[in-house]
């Protein structure tokens, strides 16, 4: 009993300092009109950036492909689990972003271990910005390479640390696009660090694939030619998010995906994604290169947005030019509060807490998605300016 009233304690602490999470139930597919708890609200918390996750297209994808392959893998990739579906994808994958080869696997999180553990020993070096996502640092402690790690956005933290390295093989980790913050990660500058220093670079492109540069993600979005940098860059895109579907890719040179295929042990030991969604995920891939209008229409959402709550007194934004626009409110007891009125008009927008963020930051996160209006955005701006003038 004694070890259950620990956890009991730990969680009413949690509760007490507002920290303590809870699930919402959709009742709905997920979208932009959605209904949680039994109420029908505007939804500004996926991130289904293209609107994607309940295309009619992709459904029918998955109809074909449960129709030809039924419903599971039934074994890894290395066993039996590996389709012709799988194949084709990881080919679709790589032609569109630019590498030579890509491989799938279940999830960002999982691609994201298995690269560091697969590149990565002790004695090695890893070097990650502060803000990097959960799964970064996990992959970067699972390693047991040396673990750096520099304030958000520093570069001369960044290279002091690796100046003072003497690893064998160093590794610069870093989100593409910040989850927490929308900013766009300098890859031209982290290249040229990780070409100074001799350093792999990772580039968790979560929040960007299918979104930035065309679709192709954050390397296009700043002209980088993957064919240029194979020597130094890893890839990785998730297929959950903007995809609309589920699971991860990484590209990158022949030699580091066939490394993945023998060593990434979260690869090598997990059973294969149902080969349903890699129908599914063909179809979506071919909506985000033959659909820009999504990415165009969800360019004017984020300058709607950001005109829109000028001159508001409580918070601020973040120079974010993505589809993630933070709303900086500070305590978690705010941001909760705040979060609770916009949803009293149907509107729902998450309060990001510590840990997910540093303490005194806590925010509302919008998500953008290109399936909003521009009066369904217009709505959120006029709830956020009645909310602020009643508590002024
Ligand atoms: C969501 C996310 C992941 C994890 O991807 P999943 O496919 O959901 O496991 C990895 N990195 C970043 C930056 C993310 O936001």
């Amino acid at each position: 009993m004694t070890r259950l009233s620990d956890l009991a304690a730990r969680l009413a602490g949690l509760e007490a300092d507002a920290l303590k999470r809870t699930r919402r139930r959709l009742e709905s597919p997920q979208g932009v009109s959605v209904t949680i708890d039994g109420r029908d609200c505007v939804s500004f918390c996926s991130n289904d950036y293209l609107g994607l996750a309940a295309h009619p297209g992709i459904a029918r994808a998955v109809e074909e492909g449960v129709r030809r392959y039924g419903t599971g893998a039934g074994a890894s990739h290395l066993l039996t689990g590996h389709t012709d579906a799988h194949e084709a994808l990881e080919h679709d994958l790589a032609r569109f972003s630019g590498f030579p080869a890509a491989l799938l696997f279940s999830t960002g999180y999982m691609a994201n271990l298995g690269i560091a553990t697969a590149l990565l020993g002790r004695g090695d070096a890893v070097f990650g910005d502060r803000l990097n996502h959960a799964c970064l640092n996990d992959g970067a402690l699972l390693s047991r390479a040396t673990f750096h790690r520099h304030p958000h956005g520093d570069l001369a933290a960044l290279e002091r640390q690796l100046a003072g390295s003497d690893a064998r093989v160093r590794m610069i980790m870093v989100d593409g696009v910040f989850s927490m913050d929308g900013d766009i990660a300098p890859l031209p500058e982290l290249l040229d660090l990780a070409a100074r220093h001799d350093a792999w670079l990772l580039v968790d492109d979560a929040h960007g694939f299918g979104v930035l540069g065309g679709g192709r993600g954050c390397l296009a979005h700043f002209g980088i030619e993957p064919s240029d940098v194979l020597d130094r860059v890893i890839y990785m895109g998730t297929l959950g998010k903007a995809a609309g579907v589920f699971g991860a890719f990484v590209a990158a040179a022949p030699e580091v995906i066939d490394t993945l295929v023998q060593s990434a042990r979260t690869y090598v030991f997990t059973t294969a994604l149902p080969p349903m969604i890699a129908c599914a995920l063909r179809a979506s891939l071919a909506l985000i290169e033959q659909e820009p209008q999504r990415r165009e229409h969800l360019g004017a959402l984020i300058r709607r947005w950001q005109a829109g709550v000028r001159g508001l007194r409580r918070g601020h934004a973040l120079p974010s030019s993505t589809a993630i626009q933070p709303w900086v409110v500070g305590a978690a007891a705010e941001a909760v509060a705040l979060s609770a009125a916009l949803a009293e008009h149907g509107l729902l927008v998450p309060a990001i807490r510590p840990p997910t963020v540093p303490a005194g930051s806590a925010r509302l996160r919008i998500s953008l998605s290109a399936a909003h209006t521009l009066e369904q955005v217009d709505r959120l701006c006029a709830a956020m300016h009645e909310v602020d003038a009643r508590h002024g």
